[in-house]
């Protein structure tokens, strides 16, 4: 299998480059193509290591330097969007890892797509964003899309011999993130730092932040409609603080299937690239002994106003949910600046939303032009 990584020196790049470590010896993953924004130090070290045929560098400046850095031996270097679509349509590969945080994964990914690569996603940016329009290219070009979320994942893993049936419920598990229990209220005054400390997992600034607002959830409703075809009334929000039950799965007869094990972002990683094999992974096995319990509880979408937002934009669909995540986007980024309050980020997207009509089957075009319309018009 050859691999091209999108967003190889994020949290998920650089977890998927130690899946292809650990599978060493028991499937052959060759890593092609590696992609970054600006982290030379990290991708000259990857490319060390991993001796891609191309590495990508999303800033300019810093493809240049790579690229002096690099002289000592045959990599190519490219950089800006265009050098990221090498990386996503490099004839040798088969796979891309797309792992870019956002919209800016969108133009790569759907380029993979149109180069006939098999995508496994973990930018859920892109599906919320665009979700018409990428099944129906993975449609037309014939390729497999596989989920690397956590919860896609155990819901894809769930579903597996069930094709046929049809599924009651999907219900789809969350942390509650570190400020579950809290009142808006209380909520008030946090900073970054404490929405920054997730309770369970280690991932990106971008979606960690996510995870404490809600938004997260919500963004994962929408990426779980388009995935697997479900209506949005049909997805429930479980909170199960200790994150082991990854999502599940009601069919007809009333019977739940679950994925459970140990947060750790490498088993879905693993899986997307085994698939449809289940190989040794040196992650801990589960001990229900040391559990000793699971504790389920509602989500609170009051006090989490952005996952009603969520649900709300993915049910009128058309470009709302486009227009969700461009606010998001542009709220995450201002708060991560000191520049609004964490209710304020929740706030913003309702604002946001509120001044838009909505576009009915939007086209590619449609979404790039709503995300500059969003940005440029909704600047804090
Ligand atoms: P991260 O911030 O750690 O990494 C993001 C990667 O994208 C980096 O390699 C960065 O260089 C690259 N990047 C950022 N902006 C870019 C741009 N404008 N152009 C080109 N490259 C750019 O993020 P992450 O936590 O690894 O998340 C990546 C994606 O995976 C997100 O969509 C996130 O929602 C999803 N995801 C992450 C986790 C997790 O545990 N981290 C879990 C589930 C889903
Ligand atoms: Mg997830």
């Amino acid at each position: 299998m050859n691999i091209s990584i999108l967003g190889s020196t994020g949290s998920i790049g650089t977890q998927a480059l130690e899946v292809v470590n650990d599978l060493k010896g028991i499937k052959d993953i060759n890593v092609k193509a590696i992609s970054g924004n600006s982290n030379i130090d990290l991708l000259e070290k990857q490319a060390r290591e991993f001796k891609p045929e191309l590495v990508a560098v999303a800033d300019i400046c810093g493809a240049k330097t790579l690229k002096d850095r690099l002289s000592d031996t045959d990599i190519k270097v490219v950089g800006g969007e265009e050098g990221l679509i090498e990386v996503a349509t490099l004839d040798s590969v088969d796979t891309v890892l797309a792992s870019i945080v956002g919209f800016a994964g969108l133009k790569p990914t759907v380029k993979a797509i149109e180069s006939g690569k098999n995508i496994a996603l973990a930018n859920k940016e892109t599906l919320v964003t665009a979700g018409n329009i990428f099944m129906d290219k993975v449609k037309e070009y014939g390729v497999s899309l596989l989920p690397v979320d956590s919860e896609h994942s155990a819901i894809f893993q769930s579903l597996q011999g069930n094709s046929h049936n049809k599924i009651r419920r999907v219900l789809l598990t969350a942390s509650g993130g570190p400020f579950f229990g809290k009142t808006r209220e209380e909520l008030k005054n946090v900073k970054k730092e404490n929405a920054l400390k997730h309770p369970n997992w280690s991932m990106g600034a971008k979606i960690t932040i996510d995870s404490a607002t809600m938004m997260n959830k919500g963004l994962e409703i929408i990426e779980a409609k388009w995935l697997f075809g479900v209506d949005i009334d049909d997805i429930e929000v479980v909170v199960q603080r200790e994150s082991i039950i990854h999502s599940m799965v009601e069919y007809e007869d009333k019977s739940v299937i679950a994925q459970l094990s140990y947060p750790s972002m490498k088993h879905p990683i693993q899986y997307a690239f085994t698939y449809p094999e289940r190989m040794p992974s040196p992650d801990k096995a589960l001990s229900f002994k040391d559990l000793g319990k699971l504790t389920f509880f509602e989500a609170d979408e009051e006090t989490f106003k952005c996952l009603a937002l969520a649900k709300k934009a993915g049910k009128m669909g058309g470009i709302m949910p486009t227009i969700l995540n461009s606010a998001n986007e542009i709220a995450v980024e201002a708060f991560l600046r000191d520049r609004i309050s964490f209710n304020e980020i929740g706030d913003f997207v309702e604002k946001t939303l509120a001044k838009y009509r909505n576009i009915e089957n939007p086209t590619l075009d449609d979404i790039f032009e709503t995300d500059r319309m969003v940005r440029g018009e909704n600047k804090i």
